[in-house]
């Protein structure tokens, strides 16, 4: 099923201990479409300004991603974040955000973007997701992923854009912060318990991403959890939960014909998983641009044979 993302399209300058490149491409919606192209058709939308370069578009388009919704704003400028990480990687401070063309940014999709049975809703401003998300009132699955920074001033807006979609994606702090419970599975359930007060179905996955500790899953039904994929080296996180969003919501958008059971969705997490593994070992976009499927698969068959433990029997003393 064709996926559409609407998101953030940037330029990133991030430092780490490790190194520190200036104005690579990033976003969001970049990062969540390279990851999703490994599945199925991605739609990106959103806007870039006049110093976002042919060269990055085409980096998406190396990998099939649609950019004809792509809009370029005459005498804007790109969407601009700088971040840095410490030693513990998975917390990082944000010097600077430059919201450029973001600012007044107003969704249009095309019909061909209106069109996809898929939709991810990156982490913008709530209203305008809701804003998406009304121009797709079909979709048959919806995934949403947001931040801290929407909780503190539009949770309103947020919770409402919530109950619209099938999955949330969210940091674990996150999940807490939103729903006031400490405890991450009840945190899940309070959102899994939410529905649009006109009537509808409201959210029936949650996903808490856990940095280096993995991620979890929580459903009406029941529970998983993964651990990430151990890697020695991990150089630049940044991107790493919109690629892990990618692989989630590709690998179910490769799937029309199953129902949304835990049974897909824990195979999606494995997908989501080591995507989001190849996407810490380098800079930005750099390592994804020369995965290769292949690669994927093999690091799933070790992240499968990891993760297994036989139920031997023993006779428990008490
Ligand atoms: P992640 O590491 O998965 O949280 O995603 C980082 C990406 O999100 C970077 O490439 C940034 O360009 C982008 N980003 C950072 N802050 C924002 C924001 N306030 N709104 C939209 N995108 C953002």
């Amino acid at each position: 099923m064709p996926i559409t993302v609407v998101g953030s399209i940037a330029y990133d300058t991030v430092k780490t201990p490790f190194g520190e490149r200036q104005r690579m491409l990033g976003g969001a919606a970049v990062h969540f479409a390279l990851a999703a192209s490994f599945f199925d058709d991605v739609r990106v939308v959103g806007p870039v300004g006049e110093d976002f370069g042919e060269e990055q578009l085409e980096v998406m388009r190396a990998r099939g991603v649609d950019v004809s919704d792509v809009e370029r704003v005459s005498g804007g400028r790109t969407f601009f974040w700088q971040g840095e990480y410490g030693w513990d990687l998975n917390s990082r401070e944000t010097i600077d955000t430059q919201l450029g063309v973001f600012e007044g940014f107003s969704p249009k999709l095309s019909e061909s973007s209106r069109a996809s049975d898929v939709l991810f809703l990156a982490n913008i401003q709530p209203d305008l997701q809701l804003d998406v998300r009304g121009q797709l009132p079909d979709a048959r699955f919806v995934a949403l992923d947001s931040m801290n920074l929407w909780i503190d001033i539009a949770r309103d807006s947020l919770v409402r854009a919530i109950e619209q979609c099938d999955c949330v994606i969210l940091n674990d702090a996150e999940l807490r912060q939103l729903t006031g419970k400490p405890n991450l599975v009840s945190a899940a359930r309070e959102v899994l318990s939410w529905s649009p007060s006109e009537g509808g179905r409201g959210p029936r996955v949650v996903v808490a991403k856990q940095g280096e500790y993995g991620a979890a899953l929580v459903t009406r039904e029941g529970f998983f959890a993964l651990p990430a994929y151990p890697l020695e080296t991990v150089i630049d996180p940044t991107g790493a939960g919109d690629t892990f969003a990618g692989g989630l919501v590709g690998y179910i958008a490769a799937h029309p014909d199953e129902e949304l059971s835990d049974e897909l969705l824990r195979r999606a997490m494995a997908h989501a998983t080591v995507l989001a593994s190849f996407n810490v070992e380098e800079f930005g976009t750099e390592r994804m641009q020369r995965l290769t499927g292949s690669e994927i698969a093999a690091r799933i068959h070790e992240l499968h044979a990891m993760t297994q433990f036989s139920g031997a029997p023993l006779a428990l003393r008490g």
